[in-house]
């Protein structure tokens, strides 16, 4: 899922009318005292990080003075808070805080639901999944129908809200359900939603995740990568990303694992898998022969030959690669002579460029016999170095990555020959 930094996530709250605190996201102490000196007032310093208990963990400190802004940017920047390193920090006015609520929003996709589920409770700031049941208000909203405010003010009360609160805090609840439409959220959360002494509510807190199939058309959003993707995406990654976003049919997902400086101590080869298990399977058989994969390539569901052709060249563009290797362990039930054809067309154009260089092709499922013979028919002219399998060898992952291995050691050889 597409997921946001809570100073990210409040910019989309600001343009649908929820109030957030005054703030400003920082990357140095320095910078964190001068956004705490115009702010003008005692602030407090969150740590931006995709994860939720910062506060447990040290990343909420709140500060009186621009030097204690300073002094707390510097403690929390660099810290890891569940594995993540915090980069930049939040300077937000800080809330006189008398209650606070949570609201949230998330897609269940379970059957009978398959929708937007509403949540609202009076026990903010601690985890949801640890608020007692009677305290949630949940609501399944009929998206066809939408959301009114008099749902909202309905949850409020029946959570026990009333006075002068009652309408700022179901505002801002509409507001939250049409701020996740808007951006096609799978959830979007506020916790805490605070109520100050002075009776204002503000969303203390942001978490935002956005639909990866839904990120092409908010190109407001500045991602790079419309899926899951947990680093920064390298020219490589996005090369790979582009087959994806001009042409959906199957599915071709390409990682580069390794930089070239890395590759160019030598052991790595360019990895294509077909499916999730069956490349893990493949990478498993590597590592035990002493080999590692540059990048990890996937293409599945039935992708075209154009899509696999491009992936295959990607893939070989690597530098340093001393095999590739066609991890297909499944008996898949896509029409394999896709891939086969792909795969002819790219290695007609690569292997001629470099002799003797390592390929070894385990290729099984739907079309096999047709698919086994446009591979053979197509590379048999060639004057390579390369081995194709079928199901004979799909449960022996064994045997095929000492293949690698023979052929990689035997490709070594050579090049110290010549
Ligand atoms: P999380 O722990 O990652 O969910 O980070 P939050 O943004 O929710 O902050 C954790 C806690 O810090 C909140 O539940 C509040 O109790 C506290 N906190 C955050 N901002 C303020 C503020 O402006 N004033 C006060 N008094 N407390 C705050
Ligand atoms: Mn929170």
């Amino acid at each position: 899922m597409a997921k946001f930094l809570e100073y990210q996530g409040k910019e989309y709250f600001k343009k649908a009318g929820i109030p957030v605190p005054e703030g400003e996201a920082v990357d140095t102490p320095e910078a964190a005292a001068a956004a705490a000196e115009k702010i003008g007032k005692p602030v407090v310093v969150k740590a931006q990080v995709l994860a939720g208990g910062r506060g447990k963990a040290g990343g909420v400190k709140l500060v009186s003075t621009p030097e204690e802004a300073a002094k707390a940017a510097g403690e929390i920047l660099g810290m890891e808070i569940k594995g993540l390193t915090v980069k930049q920090v939040l300077v937000e006015e800080q809330l006189a805080i008398k209650q606070e609520f949570y609201a949230g929003l998330i897609i269940n996709s379970a059957h009978d639901v398959r929708g937007p589920v509403l949540m609202f409770s009076p026990e903010g700031g601690m985890d949801i999944e640890s608020v007692p049941e009677d305290k949630i208000a949940t609501l399944n909203v009929d998206v066809t129908k939408g959301l009114m405010i008099h749902d909202t003010l309905d949850m409020c009360v029946t959570m026990g809200v009333q006075g002068g609160a009652l309408r700022p805090l179901a505002d801002v609840v509409l507001k939250l359900y049409n701020a996740f439409r808007r951006n096609d959220c799978r959830a979007l959360e506020i916790n805490p939603l605070v109520l100050t002494e002075e009776g204002k509510v503000y969303a203390a807190d942001c978490r935002m995740e956005a639909d990866d199939q839904a990120v092409f058309r908010h190109p407001e959003f500045g991602i790079k990568i419309g899926r899951e993707f947990l680093k920064e995406p390298t020219e490589l990654d996005l090369m790979g990303w582009s087959y994806e976003a001009s042409d959906f049919r199957g599915t071709s997902y390409i990682a580069e694992m390794a930089s070239p400086e890395e590759t160019a101590a030598g052991g790595y080869v360019g990895y294509h898998g077909i499916g999730g298990g069956a490349a893990m399977l493949g990478m498993d058989a590597l590592n035990k022969v002493g080999l590692k994969v540059a990048d990890y390539a996937d293409t599945s569901g039935n992708p075209t030959a154009s899509k696999v052709y491009r992936t295959v060249k990607l893939i070989m563009s690597q530098p340093n690669i001393e095999g590739y290797f066609l991890s297909g362990f499944m008996m898949a039930n896509q029409e394999q002579w896709h891939h086969a054809h792909g795969l002819v067309k790219a290695l007609r154009e690569e292997l001629p460029k470099r002799p003797g260089f390592p390929v070894v092709l385990l290729l099984c499922g739907n079309k096999e016999a047709e698919s086994q013979q446009i591979l053979k028919q197509g590379l048999a002219d060639l004057d390579a170095r390369v081995e194709i399998y079928d199901r004979e060898h799909v449960y022996d992952a064994k045997f095929i990555g000492g293949r690698v291995r023979t052929l990689v050691d035997e490709y070594r050889q050579d090049k110290a020959a010549a």
